[in-house]
């Protein structure tokens, strides 16, 4: 699944390609992707629109239309963007298809955005828990309502994590980390670099980690999602960026994915448990 850093990515590559592009046609295969309109006014909607940017907001896609209508993408669990410039010349992004090669549109193709210069968008879904929905505010969204803080803002600061620590002082931070509502688009792997940098525990008490450990954590959320976005992600099975190439954080990666491997900082065996049903990874050593 795809957390901040690889949905940014997916933006920018996005917003270098869509910018400026006309909509001529679009072809809905499943109209639940596009709820709650229907096929035909999401289609009507957008006809003939031109793409003025794409943005993001937590892990969903804004792009952006010239009479501020907005289409919002959100991937979920297997959700894919295909770019195709020419006919027959494909990008992927999000989640490539076991097999890799494809036919487009396929039996996973959910809609088309075809373009007046003949390049078209895809969205593909396997699981089809992902979802494409158009509005003509994002007042009118309710998943925007409902999320939390950018950790890359200025908002985001030492003091706001404190609050958070605070409010739920009896949470684990893992999960209090991987709470949307609190902070957008942390996942499982940058929660678990975070931890490890800041050498707490996941299990930990919220409410007992120090005022040094919370600044530590801070700083840690920070670097570690600039440096992913930098590098464009992280790649694993699951995840490919919209040119297929792999995004370049997994060497960085310290603890996440590595059980069993030497920690790089002491050498000692990296630890997996479950926490509240998440895959955690851990140095037990570095981490108190
Ligand atoms: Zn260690």
């Amino acid at each position: 699944v795809p957390e901040l850093p690889e949905v940014e990515t997916l933006r920018r590559e996005l917003a270098q390609k869509l910018k400026g592009k006309t909509i001529a046609r679009v072809k809905v295969w499943a109209p639940k992707t596009v709820r709650p309109l229907t096929a035909r006014v999401f289609g009507n909607r957008l006809h003939g629109k031109k793409i003025t940017t794409v943005e993001r907001r937590a892990k969903l896609l804004i792009i952006k239309l010239e009479d501020e209508t907005y289409v919002l993408i959100h991937l979920k669990m297997t959700g894919q963007l295909i770019f195709e410039p020419i006919k027959g010349k494909l990008v992927i992004g999000g989640h490539p298809q076991p097999g890799g090669e494809i036919d487009l549109p396929n039996k996973f193709t959910r809609l088309a955005l075809y373009f007046t210069d003949g390049s078209a968008l895809y969205f593909n879904d396997m699981r089809r828990f992902g979802w494409v929905r158009s509005r003509q505010s994002l007042d009118e969204e309710p998943f925007l309502k409902k999320v939390g803080l950018e950790p890359l803002t200025d908002r985001f600061t030492e003091k706001k994590l404190t609050e958070f620590l605070g409010r739920y002082p009896k949470r684990k931070i893992k999960p209090l980390l991987l709470d949307q509502s609190l902070i957008a688009g942390l996942g499982n792997i940058y929660v678990d670099e975070a931890l490890f940098e800041a050498r707490i525990r996941p299990e930990r008490i919220s409410g007992e980690i120090t005022k040094i450990e919370n600044g530590k954590l801070h700083k840690a959320i920070k670097r570690i999602l600039k440096l992913s976005v930098q590098k464009g992600g992280t790649s694993f099975r699951d995840y490919k960026r919209s040119d297929g190439r792999a995004g370049g954080f997994v060497p960085h990666l310290k603890v996440y994915g590595r059980a069993g491997e030497p920690c790089k900082k002491c050498r000692r065996a990296i630890e997996k448990t479950t926490v509240v049903g998440r895959g955690t990874h851990f140095c037990s050593d570095c981490q108190k």
